[in-house]
């Protein structure tokens, strides 16, 4: 479906008080689907497999999500030379590949298109400013080419690097977004949720929060932190939320790359559509008004998002024509014990068996 007019922009509806939901993971999920090489996490397939790209948006999309993200990850120069996945492209083919596929699928529903930066190499290895931020600077210039909706930087586990990169993108005059990947305990220096909060407002971000490494729970923890900071500063900026779709009880600090089971074995814990809906209301109630999710996230878990905040959106997704809520669709199953489970106090309290018999609850992880 084709829209007509302007679509409205991500601050008019944060600032309206509107839920804005968010998609999913990409890396994690092409690379299950065979289009992504584990390790580096590159997203050469923009250009190599369009159609993969495209049709996991469509995807995000049709499950409810407000915004698509240009699939950009890791699409640095420097991280893309390092990587050596790829041989016959540019980097900038592959961010200019991205933007145009998720602006054809966003323009099929009332999607947003955010333009993505995550962390360079280059910070690790040099910590020069005018090095990195030349970085940015370059994949900036390919979002501006391609008028992208907004900006989001993703991925960074230092937040003097990310409030360079929001220093680089807010001068573009689009809004910035700005994500780190950190615990309760801070980012990758030590640096408290508050104070990450505080220096990316400061450096331009109208939009903070928290993506990957850790579960949606400890997420919700780690974005009221950042809240706190930023009441106790008197600034005052919008909260986002994409945490992992993996339950991550016992991980530290390090995050799930810690973990014995990551990546290739993560499935066990995967989070189920009813875990989502818990996770959505939680933040909710807490203030997050950009809800999505990261590594691990399906397109049904960002349905279950849509659906759980459905009365506060005041409509359904469109892949809920599939899925009646809370199990409702087994109500004519043939056999009575399945038809006993389309209700909500079924699913809300079931605790799934991981079907493994020596299968432990938790893991210890690496660091
Ligand atoms: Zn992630």
């Amino acid at each position: 479906m084709a829209l007509i007019g302007k679509k409205r922009g991500i601050l008019e509806r944060l600032d309206a008080g509107e839920v804005v939901i968010g998609d999913g993971g990409y890396v994690i999920a092409l690379e299950r689907r065979g289009y992504v090489k584990a390790g580096h996490w590159t997203p050469e397939a923009a250009v190599e497999h369009p159609e993969a790209v495209r049709q996991l948006h469509r995807e995000f999309l049709r499950a409810g999500a407000n915004v698509l993200q240009s699939f950009t990850f890791y699409s640095s120069d420097d991280k893309l030379e390092i990587s050596g996945n790829v041989l016959n492209f540019t980097g900038q083919q592959i961010n200019e590949a991205a933007c145009d596929i998720v602006r054809e699928i966003a323009n099929e529903g009332d999607a947003l298109v955010a333009g993505c930066v995550s962390q360079t190499p280059c910070y690790l290895d040099t910590k020069n400013e005018s090095e990195v931020k030349a970085i940015f600077r370059k994949q900036l210039d390919v979002f501006i080419k391609k008028d992208v909706d907004f900006l989001i930087t993703e991925y960074f586990e230092h937040v003097e690097e990310a409030a360079w990169a929001v220093e680089v993108l807010q001068s573009s005059g689009k809004p910035v977004a700005a994500t780190l990947c950190m615990s309760p305990e801070g980012d990758q220096h030590g640096v408290s949720p508050g104070d990450c909060a505080v220096r990316l407002v400061k450096a331009g971000a109208r939009i903070v929060g928290v993506n990957c490494h850790l579960d949606p729970m400890c997420g919700v923890k780690t974005v009221k932190l950042m809240k706190e900071g930023l009441e106790a500063a008197n600034l005052k900026a919008h909260l986002m939320l994409q945490p992992l779709g993996f339950h991550t009880p016992e991980c530290n600090h390090g995050g799930y790359l810690n973990l014995p089971e990551f990546p290739f074995a993560l499935e066990s814990r995967a989070i189920t559509r009813w875990d989502m809906q818990k996770y959505a209301r939680e933040a909710y109630n807490v203030g997050i008004r950009y809800i999505g999710g990261c590594c691990g996230f399906e397109p049904y878990h960002i349905r279950a998002l849509a659906e759980e905040l459905a009365p506060e959106r005041g409509f359904l997704p469109p892949a809920s024509e599939k899925h009646g809520l809370w199990g409702t669709t087994l109500a004519t199953h043939s056999k009575p014990w399945v038809r006993a489970r389309a209700n909500r106090e079924y699913w809300e309290t079931l605790l799934p068996a991981s079907g493994r018999p020596k299968c432990p609850s938790m893991a210890t992880p690496q660091d």
